[in-house]
């Protein structure tokens, strides 16, 4: 039941975001939700009467930031008693009990399907304490709710939510529930609008996106649906699972000229015995032969992965099977973690047999390795041209302007005449570091 409250006393709520691009979309939809019941969204902490956390719990070190986060907050509720704090998304989800204990000035805990009923929950707040609606509704999909999207020629759009892989060292099956997909007219309605809000490019977003299934729609076919869509000329989705990149997929990316050549391929190991471990459902020469299947179909495609080191049992030699692969695959980025044993997966149990210092050795190394290789992918475009869709002034540089390559490269270049974000230039590469690239308009 929606609560709707009159304007003068709409309370104002200040929304802060942890972690990754799907909890930024969840945050545009809860943004959503709160104003659609009468709130307002406030800029800064200072001016709001709730404050909401939206947060993440795939790793310690981002459990451990945002308790640090809660007790600045906390010295801001001692100071104006009125003001509610509130916790969203994974981490409430993971570990209310713990949470609550640690943080008792907590006045509300609501996990990722509960958000269409933040307003109710917020004004229960004074009934509880605190106010916890951690239920997960493997139906929950937001589909009716029209989020509030970032301003930008990028829009980030939610194709399903959850995760039925359970890979052992992973908490996202526990806290974002089972894998459900929005319905294909919710989508297209959704990116139809945004087309004709400006918007140029729409990334696909889900835990794995390319699982994507409702009725006989699959991800091939929801990409193909999305490229008749005027107005939006790129597509990328994030992030795929290896198992999951059917042929379907495969051609919709080759034949669909606006499907970017871009592929986000979390392959997390190198060694067939850690991805065992893992259970991902692949070995390495299966991951192998489908990146060359997916080169083979998408000419100058590029190719960016995430990397754990240190899962438990990883040994020296596991170690060197993943630097191997990185070597052999020649990854344009890579994302690299160290194993973080969490609470509730099927990995917990097992322990935590590479210690901190050695996992903090071979992050380094694959680090390392990563940002050579990242350099040698970028020098070979030096001199050639590409299109890139202009997003605005570059962090650095007065008068640069910077956007992204179909690879999803960052180019940077110098402003010239009335080129404004959303525009499509050509620029030719003439400097490249492991990071960008940067040219000038042709
Ligand atoms: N669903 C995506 C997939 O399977 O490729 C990944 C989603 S997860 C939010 C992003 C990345 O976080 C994973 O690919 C993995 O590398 C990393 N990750 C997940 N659980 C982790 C853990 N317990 N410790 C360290 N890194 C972890
Ligand atoms: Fe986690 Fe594996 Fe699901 Fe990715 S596919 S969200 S790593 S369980």
């Amino acid at each position: 039941m929606e609560q709707i409250i009159p304007e003068a006393a709409a309370p104002r709520v200040y929304l802060e975001t942890y972690g990754c691009q799907m909890n930024v979309a969840d945050s545009e939809t809860v943004s959503a939700v709160l104003r659609r019941a009468g709130f307002t969204i406030a800029r800064r902490p200072e001016d709001a009467d709730v404050i909401l956390l939206n947060t993440c719990a795939i790793r310690e070190h981002a459990e451990e930031r945002i308790i640090g986060r809660l007790s600045d907050l906390a010295r801001l509720k001692s100071a104006h008693p009125r003001l509610k704090l509130g916790l969203l998304g994974c981490m409430a989800q993971h570990n209310r009990a713990a949470l609550v204990e640690r943080a008792p000035w907590l006045d509300l805990v609501a996990g990722p399907d509960s958000y269409r009923r933040l307003p109710e929950l917020i004004g229960r707040v004074a009934e509880f304490d605190p106010a916890v609606d951690v239920r997960l509704d493997r139906g929950e999909t937001y589909a009716d709710i029209s989020p509030d999207y970032a301003a930008g020629v990028r829009a980030y759009v939610t194709a399903m939510r959850g995760c039925d892989r359970f890979c052992t060292f992973c908490v996202v099956p526990y806290v974002r529930g089972r894998e459900r997909s929005v319905p294909p007219d919710a989508i297209l309605r959704e990116v139809e609008e945004l087309a004709a809000r400006g918007v140029k490019e729409i990334v696909l977003l889900g835990q794995t996106v390319n699982a994507y299934r409702f009725d006989a729609t699959d991800f091939g076919v929801l990409l193909r649906l999305i490229a008749r869509i005027a107005g939006i000329e790129r597509i990328r989705f994030t992030s795929p699972h290896p198992c999951d990149m059917t042929d379907s997929v495969i051609d919709a990316m080759a034949a669909e000229s606006k499907v970017q050549p871009y592929l986000h391929l979390p392959v997390q190991s190198g060694s067939d015995r850690v991805l065992a471990a893992m259970q991902r459902g692949y070995t390495v020469r299966e991951y192998r032969e489908l990146v060359e299947r997916v080169r083979a179909a998408i000419p100058d495609l590029a190719l960016s992965t995430d990397i754990i080191v240190g899962f438990h049992g990883e040994e020296e030699r596991d170690f060197g099977a993943t630097l191997e692969l990185m070597r052999a695959v020649r990854y344009d980025s890579a994302f690299s973690f160290k194993y973080s044993v969490r609470e509730n997966t099927r990995a917990y149990r097992l322990g935590d047999s590479v210690n901190e210092a050695e996992k903090g050795r071979r992050l380094n190394e694959v680090i390392a390795l990563q940002e050579g290789l990242s350099l040698e992918r970028n020098r070979v475009l030096i001199g050639r041209e590409f299109p890139v869709l202009v997003e605005g002034p570059a962090r650095r540089g007065v008068g640069m302007l910077a956007g992204k390559t179909p690879q999803f490269k960052t180019a940077i270049f110098p402003a010239a005449g009335d080129v404004a974000p959303g525009a499509t230039v050509s620029v030719r590469i003439e400097s490249a570091t492991g990071h960008s690239l940067t040219g000038s308009i042709v």
